[in-house]
């Protein structure tokens, strides 16, 4: 397949729109990071995003939006708390959860009786989802599996070929994923920790908000000791470089030592190893950077990817580490 590279330009963000309104796939820039888009209704189209990223098919889709009244297309219910949410935090990285309405189809939603939401805050996005007058259903637009791609360069590099339309735009503000909190229950739930976080909903909320266990038990059995193997409950590598990689957790001072001291032992191998390591508290900057550089090791074809852990519990360094940890199939080393 041809694929057709656009530009942001009015005329293009047409032409992209037609191409998604008549069942096809076009990737475009938000500012977490590039999706891959198909008209959310449309359940053919959707089948195609899964076939272009190698995507399992349980795996749900975030629905995007341009307008809050659209909502309705899709979920049967507002509770005062979702009505905030949309206030304080859209247009922006914020993803909720929430009942839908039978028209939207099993294959945007995995099966599901959820649909996740979110309004980008991009003028291209909102520009295309309103041209295209549909929500468009938009994974990340990397092969499954690989980094998530945060420049258009990295989209060409895993797309190119297989869908109808990349629009090529900015590099990603943010960087990484956007917050998803399942707002079906009564306490609100964060499934994916991101910029947004649970503390910037509780103050918009006053209210009490949750991780989801699974997020945090992950985290503290992995930590316990030493380099642990690939957890055997990872069925897949998520994020993931071609490189090898492990994440050194510990004091910082140890930490830089021992990614010294691991790089030169495995240069005398004959490895060629990359280093990751922010500036300490940098989160935002690590949250910019952190794909992108996965992406750029892989391109210099390093063999091993030293990366030093942000010490952060909850906030943006912790989403961070929560896609650095998944990226290296929790393969940690405590120092
Ligand atoms: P991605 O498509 O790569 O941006 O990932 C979408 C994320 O949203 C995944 O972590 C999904 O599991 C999550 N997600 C999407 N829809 C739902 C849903 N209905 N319920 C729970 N999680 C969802
Ligand atoms: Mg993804």
């Amino acid at each position: 397949m041809k694929t057709l590279i656009l530009s942001t330009s009015e005329e293009d963000l047409e032409r992209a729109a037609h191409i998604i309104r008549e069942g096809g796939l076009v990737a475009f820039p938000t500012e977490t990071v590039y999706g891959l888009g198909a008209d959310a209704m449309n359940a053919r189209a959707v089948a195609g995003v899964y076939e272009a990223k190698g995507r399992p098919g349980d795996n749900p889709m975030i629905v995007h939006i341009a307008r809050a009244s659209d909502l309705g297309q899709l979920t049967p219910t507002l509770s005062p708390d979702i009505v905030t949410l949309v206030e304080n935090f859209w247009p922006g990285p914020l993803t909720m959860v929430l009942r839908k309405k039978p028209g939207v189809p099993d294959r945007t939603t995995g099966g599901l009786d959820t649909v996740a939401v979110r309004m980008p805050d991009s003028e291209a996005a909102l520009g295309l989802i309103t041209k295209a007058a549909c929500p468009v259903a938009a994974p990340s637009a990397n092969i499954s599996g690989r980094p998530s791609p945060t420049r258009a360069r990295d989209v060409i590099a895993d797309m190119d070929g297989k869908i109808d339309a990349i629009i090529e735009g900015e590099d990603c503000r943010i960087g990484i994923e956007s917050t998803v909190v399942d707002m079906t229950g009564e306490v609100p739930v964060i499934l994916r920790p991101g910029i947004i976080t649970a503390e910037n909903i509780k103050a918009a909320l006053g209210k009490e908000v949750v991780y989801d266990k699974a997020l945090l038990g992950k985290i503290s059995e992995e930590n316990q000791e030493g380099i642990k193997p690939k957890s055997p409950g990872m069925k897949y590598r998520h994020y993931a470089p071609k490189a090898d990689m492990t994440v050194i957790e510990g004091q910082r001072d140890k930490v830089k030592a021992e990614i010294e001291r691991l790089k030169a032992l495995n240069e005398r191998l004959g490895l060629k190893v990359g280093v990751i390591l922010f500036e300490e508290k940098a989160f935002i900057e690590a949250a910019h950077d952190f794909f992108a550089r996965l992406r750029d090791l892989d391109s210099e074809g390093v063999d091993l990817i030293l990366a030093g852990a942000l010490s952060d519990t909850d906030g943006v360094g912790f989403a961070v580490m929560n896609r650095m940890l998944k990226s290296a199939g929790y393969n940690i080393a405590r120092v």
